[in-house]
C-alpha cells in the first residue's frame, strides 16, 4: 500500500545536525538511493500521484543536482522526457537563466532554450522544499519558457519553512513531511 511505501523511505532518511553549517538539519536522501526497494517505492509514489491527478504531462523538469536523481526515473515510468534545470555555467549552447536567493548570498539556475517549448505541460522535481526559493527560481524559468506547470514534487518538505506559499497557485507533491 502507499502507507508502507512512505514508511519505507522515511526509514531511510537521515538526519544530520549542522551540516552543511550551524543551524541546519541535513536530510540526507543517500540511504535511500542506496536500497532498490525504497528507490523504486518513490517512484512509485510519485507515478501514483500523476497518475491520479494529472491528466498529461510532456516533460519531467528536474533541479541540479538531486532532482536529476528521480526526475530520470519517473519520467521512464511515464514515458516523457527529462530535462534538467542547472545551476549557471554548465549547460552549451543558448540558455535561459534566473538569479535567485539563497540563505546566504545569490545563485543562478538555467535551462537550455530549446528543450522546453511554449505550451508543454512540465512537471518539476526536486528532492527536498525548504524554503521553496530554489522551486520559485525553476518555476520563474518554465515561465519564461511559456510552459504549463502541472505541478511541483519533491520527496521531503520541511513544513515549518511555508515554501509551499511562495510557490502557490502551484501545487507541492511530496512524499514526507518533517
Ligand atoms: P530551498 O531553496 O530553500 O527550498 O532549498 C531547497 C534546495 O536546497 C534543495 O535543492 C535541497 O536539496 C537543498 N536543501 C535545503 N535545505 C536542505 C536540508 N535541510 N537538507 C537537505 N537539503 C536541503
Amino acid at each position: 500500500s502507499s502507507e508502507t511505501k512512505v514508511q519505507l523511505v522515511n526509514k531511510l532518511i537521515r538526519a544530520f545536525p549542522d551540516f552543511p553549517k550551524k543551524g541546519i538539519l541535513f536530510r540526507d536522501i543517500c540511504p535511500l538511493l542506496k536500497d532498490p526497494a525504497a528507490l523504486t517505492a518513490v517512484t512509485d509514489l510519485f507515478e501514483e500521484h500523476v497518475r491520479n491527478n494529472y491528466k498529461r504531462v510532456d516533460l519531467i523538469v528536474g533541479l541540479d543536482a538531486r532532482g536529476f536523481l528521480f526526475g530520470p526515473l519517473l519520467a521512464q515510468r511515464l514515458g516523457v522526457g527529462f530535462v534538467p534545470i542547472r545551476k549557471t555555467g554548465k549547460l552549451p549552447g543558448v540558455t535561459s537563466s534566473v538569479a535567485y536567493d539563497l540563505e546566504y548570498g545569490k545563485a543562478e539556475a538555467e535551462v537550455q532554450v530549446d528543450a522546453v517549448a511554449p505550451g508543454q505541460k512540465v512537471l518539476l522535481i526536486d528532492d527536498l522544499l525548504a524554503t521553496g526559493g530554489t522551486m520559485y527560481a525553476a518555476i520563474q524559468l518554465m515561465r519564461k519558457q511559456e510552459a504549463e506547470i502541472v505541478g511541483c514534487m519533491v520527496v521531503i518538505e520541511l513544513k515549518e519553512l511555508n515554501g509551499i506559499d511562495k510557490l502557490k497557485p502551484h501545487s507541492v507533491f511530496s512524499v514526507v513531511q518533517y
